[in-house]
């Protein structure tokens, strides 16, 4: 039997790109045998590397890595009260570093301990916005010609055009006027379908903004541009209106990007209430968690879209990757481009071609850090603006 063992467990936080990265390094009683994964939560980066140097290390010394889902069920009950995203992000990144090792010591990829590819690569949507119409259709136009063939549009970000007329005193934040939004996102698809057609797949981010009844409001009058999915129309304080959009419109509908219990699926998934299972799988404990989610959705038809924007590191790109060319019902890849500076600091990163993403076929995620490089990229304790965000009356709002 394995003696291998836990030998320590270590949080490396990176910036590379301004973005706050947590990795975790499992290392065992092997020489040069240790794993890599993602706890990548930005905006409470130092509490869940203490969630882990503090508490999952001492838990974890000495224990068989190639254990992993007794260590997820362990691990996640060991403080008792459990889940949320600090905790998860934490236990994700133990739970794809032991997948790492897992694949390490099998001399094989991840997707081959999942049960091996169902595609060689996974389609990639990429975001394009602008501040108005001709700047997205320009960005679009641009992913077109790398290959792109789904594209998320957004006109000013996430529709967070400040035209909003504030009350005197207003204290500052990211203003956004939801009504304004709603209104401008049909035009939006009306330029888009006019200039690119219906061969293109396009997709649109909600990202919880709008009340309920106007979330409704906005699938129905999107129905005639066809989207590939409209993400996160609700919030998750707000899911029973999920019922309202499903009856009144046949627009493909992915949530969940927030939610961190995979019970939170649970109703949406088999009540036939969403087409695409969103999820930071970081945020949710990892790759254990995650693919069983993704099982549990392709019993009811829905396709995973696991979220990939830039604050999931690249070690949680190519976890993503790994699940995705495994996943008979996968729909898409959320992809974020891996710049050369990140691509130094993570040897091994996935790659792009032709809108496909390819994992690296090394043993394990195929993907490794350069500590001593991430070492020049701090990480900074600061709230990003978008998350600051305010209504046309100075309340707050939903980033
Ligand atoms: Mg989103």
């Amino acid at each position: 039997m394995s003696t291998i063992t836990i030998r320590d467990v270590r949080t490396i936080l990176t910036a590379p790109e301004g973005i706050n990265l947590v990795v975790v390094k499992v290392e065992t009683s092997e020489p040069g045998l240790y794993g890599l994964g993602c706890a990548t939560f930005t905006q409470r980066y130092l509490a869940v590397a203490t969630a882990i140097e503090d508490y999952l290390k001492p838990f974890l010394i000495g224990k068989d890595p190639q254990r992993i889902e007794d260590i997820w069920q362990t691990a996640m009950v060991s403080s008792y009260w459990r889940n949320g995203p600090v905790l998860n992000n934490a236990l994700s990144g133990v739970d794809m570093a032991l997948w790492d090792i897992k694949g390490k010591l099998a001399g094989q990829p991840v997707y081959q301990l999942l049960g091996g590819k169902c595609r060689e690569a996974a389609a990639i949507y990429r975001h394009a916005d602008g501040r108005d119409l001709a700047e997205i259709e320009e960005n679009v136009a641009a992913f077109m010609e790398q290959g792109i063939r789904y594209i998320r549009c957004q006109w000013g970000g996430y529709g967070g055009r400040n035209d909003c007329v504030t009350p005197e005193g207003a204290l500052p934040g990211a203003y956004f006027h939801p009504d304004a939004y709603a209104r401008s996102v049909p035009k939006l698809f009306d330029r888009m379908r006019e200039r690119f057609g219906f061969e293109l797949e396009l997709l649109h981010d909600v990202h919880e903004r709008l009340a309920p009844i106007e979330a409704v409001r906005l699938a129905k009058q999107l129905e005639p541009y066809r989207l590939f999915f409209l993400e996160d129309p609700l919030p998750p304080e707000q899911l029973d209106a999920i019922r309202m959009i499903r009856a009144q419109s046949a627009t493909p509908i992915a949530m969940g990007e927030l939610f961190v219990h995979p019970r939170e699926w649970v109703p949406l998934i088999s009540g036939g209430l969403i087409d695409f299972i969103r999820v930071h799988v970081s945020a949710i404990g990892g790759i254990t968690p995650a693919r069983k989610l993704a099982v549990l959705s392709e019993s009811f038809g829905v396709r995973t879209a696991w979220h990939g924007p830039g604050d999931v590191s690249p070690v949680g790109h190519a976890a993503n990757l790994h699940l995705d060319l495994n996943a008979v019902n996968f729909g898409i890849q959320e992809w974020y481009e891996l710049t050369d500076r990140l691509r130094e600091v993570f040897p091994g990163c996935p790659t792009v071609r032709n809108g496909y993403a390819y994992v690296n076929e090394a043993p394990g995620l195929g993907i490794d850090i350069d500590e001593k490089l991430a070492a020049k990229y701090p990480c900074r304790n600061e709230l990003p603006e978008w998350t600051l965000a305010r209504l046309p009356d100075g309340g707050p709002g939903r980033p």
